[in-house]
């Protein structure tokens, strides 16, 4: 089976671990900030900051920017059930935003209208948590405007877009926003095993961030509520978690982001090739914005309807090609539903998803590979029933 995504090990890679492993430091060492000052550096950040995955980065970056009980988180339906759960583990309230039915990224029309209601109800969101879907930028500057006037925060999920960017400026450098997520999952752009990071400009969100990483504690004495005892002190100052990255992982990481452009050179070079392959179907692909380069996560392709989905999606799995959907629209998940969400919320995201389905996409997807992939699919569609 072919399957939709995959990591890309490699021996320096694999050295990097060993190397990690036969060191002083498995945890808390130099690996760390090494892999911190790769990230910002590529991201055009001042500070980033690493965890042991893009939930507890959310999670933190929820927290950092105040968000707690009473507050209110919004994000797309058409994202992992994670970039809607960390305003949930703050005690926030979390609503939804629909989808641009050609881009798949939230609406910045859905967007100001949902805002000019919300206004009116004083019931605005705090916290806007932004999906850049598949690796494509959302349209941050619109967004941006939008947080201006109405006073939201917000945060960039870009779990699938580590090297993409938007305005000829890499995404992470939080131009648009205050705080950007990344994923390290094993499907993502790089890999660490379970792993996030999170980058911002902003000295005091960093500090919130990366004392709440560890249990809430702090050893630098200007943090302290009152004089340290002595060289050993530390004070916990408020209640925080376990979310550290081990130095294993971050050895991984790092040696991962020496080969980021040339999987992201890949990645695009195979989106392309998907285009030309599949020019002569009806398939739907996502669209291309002129001032955002995507890291081609995922290449999506909607299908003329639900039932054509269901019929190429089991024929495509038969057939050895390990195809997946992205994303079940997260109000539409039980969990969701009994906080009172339902089927017709966010119409665009439901229509969306009866209709998507992701094929192969991973640098070491030969050529050969993704030509059997498409005419596999070729085949299919031209089978009526
Ligand atoms: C993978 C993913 C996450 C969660 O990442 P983890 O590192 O597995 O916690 C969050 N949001 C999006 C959009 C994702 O794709």
């Amino acid at each position: 089976m072919i399957p939709y995504g995959c990591q890309n090990i490699e021996q320096a890679d694999i050295d990097a671990v060993v190397e990690t492993l036969r060191s002083d430091w498995l945890t808390q060492g130099p690996a760390v900030p090494k892999f911190e000052q790769d990230i910002a550096e590529h991201c055009h950040a001042r500070y980033a900051i690493a965890v042991n995955s893009a939930t507890s980065a959310l999670h933190l970056a929820c927290l950092a920017l105040g968000l707690g009980p009473g507050g209110k988180l919004w994000t797309s339906p058409n994202t992992f059930v994670a970039s809607a759960n960390c305003g949930r583990y703050c005690g926030a309230a979390v609503d939804f935003v629909d989808i641009d039915p050609s881009t798949f990224n939230i609406s910045p029309d859905s967007l100001r209208k949902k805002l000019v209601h919300a206004a009116i109800d004083k019931s605005l969101p705090d916290v806007l948590v932004v999906v850049h879907f598949g690796g494509l930028p959302c349209e941050m500057k619109e967004i941006k405007t939008l947080a201006g006037r109405y006073g939201f925060r917000i945060i960039e999920d870009a779990s699938h877009a580590l090297g993409a960017s938007y305005l000829e400026e890499p995404i992470g450098n939080c131009r648009y926003s205050d705080i950007t997520i990344f994923s390290f999952h094993p499907v993502k752009i790089i890999t660490t095993g379970e792993g996030g990071m999170a980058t911002t400009n902003d000295a005091e969100l960093a500090r919130r961030m990366v004392r709440l990483r560890s249990h809430g504690i702090t050893r630098e004495e200007d943090e302290m509520v009152s004089e340290s005892d002595g060289p050993w002190y530390y004070q916990q100052v408020e209640l925080g978690f376990n979310y550290r990255m081990t130095d294993i992982q971050a050895a991984l990481g790092w040696s991962q982001m020496q080969r980021l452009q040339e999987f992201i050179i890949r990645r695009r070079y195979l989106a392309q090739r998907y285009h030309q392959l599949l020019s002569d179907t009806p398939l739907v692909s996502q669209a291309t914005v002129p001032h955002a380069d995507s890291a081609c996560h995922l290449y999506v392709v909607k299908t003329r309807d639900a039932s054509a989905r269901r019929r190429i999606f089991n024929g495509m799995r038969a057939r050895g090609v390990g195809v997946n959907v992205h994303y079940i629209p997260v109000h539409m998940q039980p969990d969701y539903r009994s906080m009172g969400f339902s089927l017709g919320d966010f119409p665009v995201a439901e229509e969306y998803y009866s209709r998507a389905i992701s094929l192969p996409m991973f640098p070491a997807l030969a050529d050969e590979q993704q030509n059997m992939v498409a005419d596999t699919l070729i085949q299919l569609l031209e089978q009526t029933h």
